[in-house]
């Protein structure tokens, strides 16, 4: 992975994909003082490339510091990353943080702020199975209070649980796990938003505390477009055994059925599999 052919864009210039290294005392490394994005580029184009750029400079400006970069260099990076990954479907990675310098405290102000840019192959987040229906655990953990974190930044430390999350998810066979918010509402899976189908009508969680993704987004304007009644709200836990569907969406995991969630069981019905074959068409157009 890190020792392979290749270039990933880092602070202005292309650099070779195994010298794209950071310093050991980097401050994000010790204190998660870094924000990334997750993006797609289908048939050489990155799909909603500049909100993505535009959330990236939004979830620093959360955690208190700048990028140095305009959207519009952000962009024209992205684009360069791409052409010379020679990929027409890729994952593109961007991440910024507070490096190495001469704070190694907390505080940070003096160390540079570096980015770098980096696209590779990534075919269905959830392997294979992808239209089978995902089997999701229930986390410990819950999304934290925006008075906590800055819930809504796409930032490294709010990933920690996340990680901690799907590792004892795929311990116990899952693919992922929903977790709950902090007041105990239904909230997201832990890198995807959550959807759920009740007699026509979709609900999915008010994204008052977590990442209201871009992609969870698209597919609100979709259904809308489609004459479907949204409902943005909380979400209780005794509610998920009266949903008959259910699917997550992401950037990486596009839309994506679940067909379980602890001992909760939904179909993969006609509705997911229609916004599924939609989405997929619509990055692609
Ligand atoms: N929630 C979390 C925690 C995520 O990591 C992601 C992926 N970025 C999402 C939701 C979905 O966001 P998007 O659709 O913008 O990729």
């Amino acid at each position: 992975y890190d020792d392979r052919d290749g270039h990933i864009w880092m602070d202005g210039k292309m650099v070779e994909w195994r010298d794209a290294n950071v310093h050991i005392l980097t401050h994000a490394l010790h204190y998660a003082s870094s924000v990334f994005e997750g993006e797609r580029a289908y048939n050489g184009k990155i799909f909603k490339s500049r909100e993505h750029s535009e959330r990236l400079k939004r979830s620093a400006e959360m955690i208190d510091f700048e990028i140095p970069y305009t959207i519009d260099e952000i962009e024209a990076a992205k684009a360069e990353v791409l052409a010379a990954s020679g990929l027409q479907d890729a994952y593109v990675r961007a991440v910024a943080w507070r490096g190495a310098g001469p704070d190694m405290g907390v505080a940070s102000a003096r160390n540079p702020v570096r980015l770098a840019i980096a696209a590779w192959e990534w075919g269905a987040y959830y392997g294979d199975a992808k239209m089978q229906g995902a089997k999701l655990d229930i986390s410990k953990w819950k999304r934290p209070s925006p008075e906590t974190i800055p819930s809504h930044a796409k930032a490294a430390g709010l990933y920690m649980i996340c990680t901690m999350s799907k590792h004892a998810a795929e311990a116990k066979g899952c693919s992922d796990a929903m977790m709950y918010d902090y007041r105990g509402y239904v909230a997201e899976a832990t890198g995807a938003n959550m959807f759920f189908v009740k007699d026509g009508e979709v609900h999915t969680p008010l994204a008052d505390c977590f990442l209201n993704g871009i992609t969870r987004q698209t597919v609100i304007g979709m259904l809308k477009d489609k004459g479907i009644t949204v409902h943005e709200r909380h979400i209780m836990p005794e509610e998920l055994e009266g949903f008959e569907q259910c699917w997550l969406t992401g950037t990486a995991a596009e839309v994506t059925p679940v067909g379980q969630i602890g001992d909760w069981h939904f179909e993969v019905g006609a509705l997911t599999r229609e916004i599924a074959t939609d989405y997929e068409k619509l990055v692609r157009s």
